[in-house]
């Protein structure tokens, strides 16, 4: 397999609230990847499955972790994004929005653009931001949607147990800054080819590449308990930034960190405030 057939776009910068940030970055197609490395694999249906007939069980089902034992983890963040004809960005781009979480407009080829927004707060909250985005565009120049909830904790546990071993979302690898797990996924699926033999150098593996996750999910669970960021927290979502390709300096990183927590604050603050808020 070519990576080249998979780019829907390759960019250098992309644009955050309105500043652009040097990146290296591309835009795949996801479901022709997929597609593709699945190939002629023969397909069971999970409920007919009896898990006793293998020798290993991958746990890949994300957000689901469906075989592993269930986690309730926080911060989990809910997802909405549509695809539509519209006019297409010349790079990436994201906004910060003041309520939590963003929204972003990414280029998808064929005079296309994925358009979607997260929020902590639930699907309406995230379906409001993500109306403010897509303005005056008719909805019926979609071409799909979809939607999803993003666990955005860092690691869950146990990675392994018996002969169910976790790789991508299903185990936390998701960023809890940009909720961006697709790289993580992968990445992780490499560590457990790799470490196939030992649960134990496989953990290690995961834990070393993405021990920086829980650091940052504590500073958002921070955050949106209405408490002021830390100065070391500011430089956390770096690897953040990173692992999507993003390389912004250190004066851009405090730019983004310390106007979306104070943006987020004040939103926050103003709500406290507001007569239309019940008190309890
Ligand atoms: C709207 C939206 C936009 C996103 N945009 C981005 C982005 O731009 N960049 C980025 O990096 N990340 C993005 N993410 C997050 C990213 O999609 C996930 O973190 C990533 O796909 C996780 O990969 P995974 O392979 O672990 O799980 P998934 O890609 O979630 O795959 C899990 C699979 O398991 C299947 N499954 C579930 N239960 C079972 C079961 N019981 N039996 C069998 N199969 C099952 C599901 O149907 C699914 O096909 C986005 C998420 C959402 C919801």
């Amino acid at each position: 397999m070519t990576a080249d057939k998979y780019f829907l776009g390759k960019y250098d910068h992309v644009v955050v609230n309105g500043r652009r940030l040097k990146a290296d970055l591309a835009i795949i197609d996801k479901p022709a990847f997929i597609r593709d490395l699945t190939g002629s694999v023969l397909l069971h249906e999970p409920d007919t499955m009896n898990l006793g007939d293998f020798d290993r069980v991958i746990d890949a089902t994300g957000y689901k972790r469906a075989f592993l034992p269930a986690v309730e983890l926080f911060p989990v963040v809910y997802a909405v994004q549509i695809r539509l004809k519209a006019k297409t960005p010349q790079a990436p781009t994201a906004v910060l929005s003041p309520h939590g979480g963003y929204s972003w407009l990414f280029p998808a080829g064929s005079g296309e653009v994925h358009v979607g927004s997260l929020s902590p707060f639930g699907y309406d909250a995230a379906r409001q931001a993500l109306k403010c985005v897509t303005g005056g565009i008719a909805q019926d120049n979609a071409v799909c949607s979809c939607r999803g909830e993003i666990r955005c904790h860092g690691q869950a546990h146990p990675f392994v147990q018996g002969r169910i071993w976790g790789i991508g979302e299903a185990i936390g690898l998701v960023d809890p800054v940009t909720a961006a797990g697709i790289i993580p996924a992968m990445t992780s699926a490499k560590l457990l080819v790799e470490n196939w033999d030992s649960e134990d150098d496989y953990s290690k593996a995961v834990l070393k590449k993405y021990g920086y996750m829980m650091k940052e999910a504590a500073a958002l669970n921070h955050l949106m308990a209405g408490n002021l960021l830390s100065s070391s927290d500011i430089f956390l979502p770096k690897q953040a930034l990173e692992t999507i390709g993003l390389q912004p300096n250190l004066f851009e990183l405090m730019g983004l960190a310390i106007q979306g927590a104070r943006d987020f604050l004040d939103n926050l603050a103003s709500k406290d405030k507001s007569p239309s808020r019940k008190e309890t």
